[in-house]
């Protein structure tokens, strides 16, 4: 949980998430549908799937997570937006996360001509997260390894990833369409820019409508949380810079976001701001728990503070919280005030003076 300066645009989706009833279904302009798909036994509780109507049809952007419950969730928005899965012309997914991309397939099912929109680098990471059970236990015990840790370590659990996570992937569409930084979406009446907002994921999309003053952003920025940024399987690179890079390109956007969980709000440059500030806040905490000490992003990360502290934390979310300690061990690598040695375990310590 990160303090807000995000100001609440939905009210209505506010309260409901305050008094735990369920979301409503809403039209946030005209032509521009908020329905909220739930997330089942999941504290993130729903993602917000945006329509955007285009002529007599619809382009579906981030359907949430595959359930009989989120399916019937969509078709209810889309019945109240006065559309049908076989008016479907596209889905547009802002990143592959199974609580966007998830749902798709049903879609695709319906609407077998609807294009599949994605980042490169989008697609490039839903093909290498396309594993057969035993290739991901293999490649999470190899992180778990290159992390500091082994199966032999009980705080860690190097299955958790792949009960929960190793069919989704298979299952959800490829990309058919490729959107690189700036395209537009392929819309008659609207025109909606992409913009390349990598961190959250490789190659997160957020997309810009260029004639009204809403930006859809997806994970990358929500209301109330910090998503993830952690180095995985996926990731090269820096994510955490990454990250920060786009956060600072949406502090030009004084645009109403549609984000992809929780609810509508305004002062996305504020809110950008704010998460950029919490990053800083977190490198420092970083480089002081390391002190003079040569250690593993497994062995630290009990170190730092989190949320609910580090033993509250169950496997699945350790493991997030060690892929989020590696994404600013890294940074601090790269700006020289670390140095990483070794590849399994990678141990990191003060450069030698
Ligand atoms: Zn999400």
């Amino acid at each position: 949980m990160v303090a807000t300066s995000a100001i609440v645009s939905s009210p209505e989706l506010f309260a409901a998430w305050q008094a735990h009833t369920p979301p409503v279904v809403q039209q946030v302009r005209t032509g521009i549908w908020s329905v909220p798909v739930p997330v089942p036994d999941n504290p993130i509780r729903y993602t917000l799937c945006y329509l955007i109507m285009d002529g007599d049809g619809v382009v579906v952007v981030d359907p949430g997570w595959e359930s009989d419950e989120g399916e019937s969730a969509l078709l209810d928005g889309m019945v109240l937006a006065g559309v049908y899965p076989g008016d479907v012309r596209g889905i547009v997914a802002t990143h592959v996360h199974p609580d966007h991309h998830g749902l798709s397939r049903r879609f695709v099912a319906a609407a077998p001509d609807a294009w599949i929109a994605m980042s490169p680098a989008e697609s490039g990471a839903l093909e290498q997260l396309r594993q057969t059970p035993a290739e991901r236990l293999a490649s999470e015990r190899a992180w778990w390894a290159a992390a500091g840790s082994d199966a032999t370590d009980p705080s860690i659990d190097p299955t958790a990833a792949v009960n929960e996570r190793a069919h989704v992937f298979e299952r959800m569409p490829a990309a058919t369409l490729l959107l690189a930084d700036g395209d537009l979406l392929p819309l008659a009446s609207r025109r909606m820019r992409v913009i390349a907002t990598p961190g959250h994921t490789p190659g997160h999309i957020c997309l810009l409508d260029v004639d009204d003053d809403v930006i859809i952003t997806g994970d990358h920025l929500l209301p109330r949380i910090s998503p993830n940024v952690g180095l995985q399987h996926t990731s090269s690179g820096s994510p955490l810079r990454d990250y920060l890079h786009s956060l600072d390109l949406l502090t030009a956007y004084d645009h109403e976001a549609l984000p992809g969980h929780q609810w509508h709000f305004r002062s996305v440059p504020a809110r950008a701001r704010e998460l950029i500030d919490h990053h800083r806040v977190r490198l420092d905490e970083v480089f002081a728990a390391m002190g003079d000490a040569a250690l593993t992003a497994a062995a630290l990360a009990p170190r730092l503070s989190w949320a609910h502290g580090w033993h509250e934390l169950g496997p699945f979310q350790r493991r997030a919280a060690v892929a989020e300690t590696i994404s600013h061990l890294v940074y601090l690598v790269e700006d020289g005030a670390l140095v990483a040695k070794g590849e399994t375990p990678v141990v990191y310590s003060l450069p030698a003076v």
